[in-house]
């Protein structure tokens, strides 16, 4: 059986731990995969070091040549393309057209982030004087510390690690305890790139240990962190004691508008595609569906019909839509909140239960879920269940439909679905999401343009595009003064 190795200063070293996490295949967990270390913090603190000491070299290698570095990282995981997916759909659960999705996006946000390393630099701007100009420069940060969650085990971390090495920073990247092998295989992509020994790290371990010795460590200069509400707020307030930059994506609750003169057929695809695709463990998942009156029933009719139709199984198999949660206790919250649902007085209409027999007793597998007549104090209303759940909301017009949508403490995308030019600009200005897909489903974002949430979803920081490497960078305003005279205005 594997034990994952940690990887310092450009060695796998073998973790010292004594303890160890199963990573299981959560569609047959028969199937262990191999063996997380539960690092220590000595570990941590090794691994910190390392950076520290690659930073001073790092920052001097110029950004062209740092970004053709994950070039030749997105030419590698061309490469190992194929046996990267399949160890994310045995690992995660998602299914293998999925992880192939995944893969071939984090191939596009390689590319487009090494193309950075030349576009990377400030402005230029005139001066309130005569014989003055300014302009600005961006400098990498320091050692930064990457915390990421299991669903999106391949592209978070590219996202994240890419723009923060090509802007000159060097990484500490500690993964979901769920999702070792991913981890593995991508830092082993920068490897073969040829990134230096100590750019980047990578340490097993739980949050509680590896994580909170990078969110403390005074050698860590930025944290870039992507997961729950509650990990997140810890983050930032940890950052805040210690003047850090803190960059925190977390939960979402998002929401499909569905006016009356949509394509009924367009809406049902892509509500049905982001509500169960990725299992509904996507931060960007459908999970609430607000929709005209005049039209509800016949909406609902359509969803439940095609939802019933959806094949949830091992998502390595061609004929499977659906594969299962990451693990036992994810699955039970899943049907904790579907318990909470009935309760709360929702009417399910399909699914409500865990799976059974031959193809689903050894997995973690949930039915897909619908619950009709959700209101929108209901915590299946409020509350990420981050699993494949739906529930729907009727509205008189598209202002109350705006309002029920903006009823929550999210922001992260939301869709619409009409042929009404002026209804999708209202719902532009007045949606609060920070991702707007218009007649297309709630899930995806592209490398080259700015992905992220606003209130509790995010912290001001885009990820993907070029203001990914905002965060990364601090920005240096430079003064020229070449009149060779005192001055005579007071500057202020
Ligand atoms: P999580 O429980 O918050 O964990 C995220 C990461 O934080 C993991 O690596 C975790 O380590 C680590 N961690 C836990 N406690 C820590 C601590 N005290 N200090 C430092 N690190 C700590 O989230 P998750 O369950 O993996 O992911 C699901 C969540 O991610 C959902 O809420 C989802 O919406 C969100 N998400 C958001 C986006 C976005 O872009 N907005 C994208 C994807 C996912 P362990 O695994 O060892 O616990
Ligand atoms: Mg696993």
């Amino acid at each position: 059986m594997e034990i994952y190795r940690n990887y310092i200063n450009g060695r796998w070293v073998e973790s010292t731990a004594e303890r160890f996490l199963e990573n299981k295949n959560p569609a047959n967990t028969d199937e262990v995969l191999g063996l997380m270390p539960l690092s220590s913090r000595d570990e941590a603190r090794a691994a910190i070091r390392a950076a520290v000491e690659a930073f001073d070299k790092w920052r001097r290698v110029t950004a062209p040549a740092r970004g053709s570095y994950v070039a030749r990282a997105a030419e590698a995981m061309r490469r190992r393309k194929e046996e990267l997916a399949e160890a994310l759909t045995r690992e995660e659960g998602k299914t293998l057209r999925e992880s192939l999705g995944e893969v071939q996006r984090s191939i596009n946000i390689l590319e487009f982030m090494a193309g950075e390393g030349r576009r990377l630099g400030g402005e230029t701007l005139y001066s309130e004087l005569p014989n003055n100009f300014i302009y600005t420069v961006k400098y990498p940060i320091g050692p930064v510390a990457i915390i990421t969650p299991w669903n999106f085990p391949v592209a978070i971390p590219c996202w994240k690690i890419a723009p923060a090495i090509v802007a000159g920073n060097t990484v500490v990247f500690k993964p979901a305890s769920y999702t070792p092998l991913t981890a593995k295989i991508v830092v082993e992509l920068f490897e073969e790139a040829g990134v230096p020994p100590g750019v980047i790290n990578l340490v097993y371990g739980s949050g509680g240990t590896v994580g909170e010795e990078m969110i403390n460590n005074p050698a860590v200069r930025a944290i870039s962190f992507t997961g729950s509400n509650e990990v997140g707020s810890h983050i930032q307030a940890q950052g805040a004691l210690r003047m850090t930059k803190v960059q925190c994506e977390m939960g979402g609750k998002n929401p499909v508008v569905v006016l009356e003169d949509a394509d009924l057929e367009l809406a049902v695809e892509g509500i049905v595609q982001g509500a169960f695709g990725s299992t509904g463990q996507r931060c960007t998942a459908t999970s609430r569906v607000i929709v005209e009156q005049s039209i509800a029933d016949q909406l609902v009719e359509k969803l439940v019909d095609k939802t019933r139709r959806l094949r949830v199984g091992n998502g390595l198999q061609p004929n499977v839509d659906v594969g299962p949660s990451v693990d036992a206790s994810q699955m039970h919250t899943v049907l904790e909140y579907i318990d909470i649902g009935k309760k709360e007085g929702a009417r399910l209409l399909c699914g409500g239960s865990r799976l059974s027999g031959p193809e689903h007793d050894k997995g973690y597998f949930v039915a897909p879920t619908i619950f009709d007549n959700v209101s929108p104090e209901m915590r299946i209303a409020q509350e990420e269940i981050f699993g494949p759940v739906l529930s729907i909301m009727r509205a008189r017009d598209l202002e109350q439909a705006l309002a029920l949508a903006n009823r929550v403490r999210y922001g992260l995308s939301a869709s619409i679905y009409t042929n009404n030019a002026a209804a999708i600009f209202q719902f532009v200005d007045e949606i609060e999401v920070g991702v707007i897909h218009i007649n297309s489903p709630t899930v995806g974002g592209e490398a080259h343009v700015p992905f992220g949430g606003i209130k509790a979803t995010g912290m001001g920081w885009r990820e993907m595009g070029r203001a990914a490497v905002d965060f990364y960078t601090e920005v240096k305003t430079v003064y020229i003064d070449y009149t060779g005279r005192k001055r005579e205005t007071n500057i202020y």
